[in-house]
């Protein structure tokens, strides 16, 4: 019998993943019917709909334009919405991506309403509380009957929680969308051109994560370090918007003369410069995996990460918001040659397919 599923998304990363499994889901109408939920959380046209564009994703059948406020508001208006929907649509699975706000309100509210809930990128963990991701993804995780992880790590992660039931390492859906897209970006995208860059002449750098935006002193120590990086080589900075604002709140804009900045990028232009850059800074879990994948050293601007087997495998590196830490790690790999592990933690590249296999009950998601 056919299944049918709501998936949950709202923010740029979700976009994206939800692209693998989307796709995968429309060459089985016969066993699998997707409603999309957009909850609003990122609505600037070039964080949402030039994804929805480009990754052909199904347009959305609601949308919630819920964005803004606190973290209590958003999350609030977002759980009344979708447990609106999901009682008028009384679907099979609720499907839900990652760590924003719009995941835990997509769990909790199929979890009271007793719908089955499936978390792909279940496990990740950071083990920072204070990281608003984090207590997502754990309280995600909690409710979830079907945990999709990309790694081995987050299995474990999963089991030091008493969490084994339901458990699917299926692999990394980023993973999936970087083989379908890589390419097709190199053709597709003329922003080497338009920016006047030349493959790996320059670094390429993003910074949105609340733990460096919202305090003035990490904001200020990375945009410093980038600004001073821009001596040695040109660096393009695709600004997310609340970056920019607080950018402004803080009186730090200045720093942004020596850069290349840009708008956040559509996809096929990021992922053409995420390969032809030279370095990747950046504190986005997506774009340190994605520098892995392209073979491209990257220099993660956090504490800690999630994706560690990037670092194990020493095409990472982690140096905290950190101006002297930046300087180092950017001098090193412009002037060493990164040796990397030859270890692919991140599965074969058909995570979609596996995790179609398990939400249809289809024989072959015994894996
Ligand atoms: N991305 C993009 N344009 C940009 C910056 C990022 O298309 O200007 C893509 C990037 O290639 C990756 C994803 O957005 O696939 C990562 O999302 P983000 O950094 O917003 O969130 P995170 O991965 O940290 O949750």
């Amino acid at each position: 019998m056919s299944k049918k599923i709501v998936t949950i998304v709202g923010a740029r990363p979700q976009f994206i993943k939800a692209a693998a499994v989307s796709r995968e889901i429309l060459k089985h109408p016969d066993r699998i019917e997707e409603i999309m939920v957009h909850t609003g959380q990122h609505y600037d046209p070039n964080m949402s709909q030039v994804f929805f564009d480009e990754l052909e994703i199904p347009a959305p059948k609601y949308n919630l334009e819920v964005s803004g406020g606190g973290h209590g508001a958003m999350t609030g208006r977002m759980l009344e919405g979708i447990e609106r929907i999901l009682l008028d649509e009384k679907p099979d699975w609720v499907l839900i991506y990652g760590d924003t706000n719009s995941t835990l309100a997509g769990a909790l509210a199929a979890a009271k309403l007793h719908i089955p809930v499936a978390h792909v990128e279940a496990g990740l963990r950071s083990f920072n509380m204070r990281m608003p991701e984090e207590v997502n993804r754990i309280l995600a995780d909690r409710v979830s009957t079907m945990l999709f992880c990309p790694t081995v790590a987050a299995v474990e992660s999963l089991a030091l929680e008493g969490i084994t039931r339901g458990v699917h390492n299926v692999g990394d859906v980023m993973y999936d969308v970087a083989l379908h897209y890589s390419d097709r970006a190199r053709q597709a995208s003329r922003i080497l051109e338009k920016l006047g860059l030349t493959e790996k002449g320059f670094a390429l750098a993003t910074c949105h994560r609340a733990e460096n935006t919202d305090d003035p002193l990490r904001l200020e120590e990375i945009i410093g370090a980038l600004a001073e990086a821009a001596r040695t080589l040109p660096v393009v900075l695709a600004l997310h918007p609340r970056t920019r604002k607080l950018l402004r709140q803080f009186g730090l804009e200045h720093h942004l003369e020596l850069l290349a900045v840009v708008n956040p990028l559509p996809f096929m232009d990021m992922v053409a410069l995420e390969q032809a850059a030279a370095v990747i800074l950046t504190d986005s879990g997506g774009v340190q995996k994605e520098a892995f994948f392209y073979g491209v050293p990257c220099i993660t601007m956090r504490d800690e990460t999630e994706w560690t087997e990037t670092v194990e495998s020493n095409w990472n590196v982690l140096v905290g918001a950190d101006a002297g830490r930046i300087a180092a790690a950017l001098d090193k790999v412009l002037t060493e040659k990164v040796k990397c592990a030859p270890v692919f933690p991140y599965g074969d590249g058909k995570a979609a397919e596996k995790i179609l296999a398990c939400l249809t009950g289809h024989p072959n998601s015994v894996i």
